[in-house]
């Protein structure tokens, strides 16, 4: 029996998600972020979700979301104005990932 090695990618793309498109369960506020000088979001996100436009602004989608909390956790200056799992039914389905 041969055992395949996977890599995370591979892992975390076996999840399904159901987006919740009426409600997001993760909501920023841009302005706060756009003062925000060390932008932790873009190192922590395991799922890479945060991003910077070309404007240098703070793009995020939550479709993708892993549900880990550490986005809420380290965004110490609060520009996460929202974060709550989502409502039941939706979010992500783990599959190995
Ligand atoms: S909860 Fe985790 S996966 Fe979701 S956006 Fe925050 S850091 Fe990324």
């Amino acid at each position: 029996m041969s055992i395949e090695k996977k890599t995370a990618t591979e892992l975390l793309s076996l999840n399904r998600f159901n987006v919740d498109e009426e409600v997001p369960h993760i909501v920023l506020d841009k302005n706060i972020c756009a003062g925000c000088v060390e932008k932790p979001c873009l190192l922590v996100c395991p799922a890479v979700l945060y991003k910077l436009d070309k404007n240098g602004e703070i793009s995020f989608d939550y479709a993708g979301c892993l549900e880990c909390g550490t986005c809420r956790i380290m965004c110490k200056n609060k520009g996460i104005v929202k974060w709550e799992y989502p409502r039941g039914t939706f979010g992500v389905s783990f599959r190995q990932g």
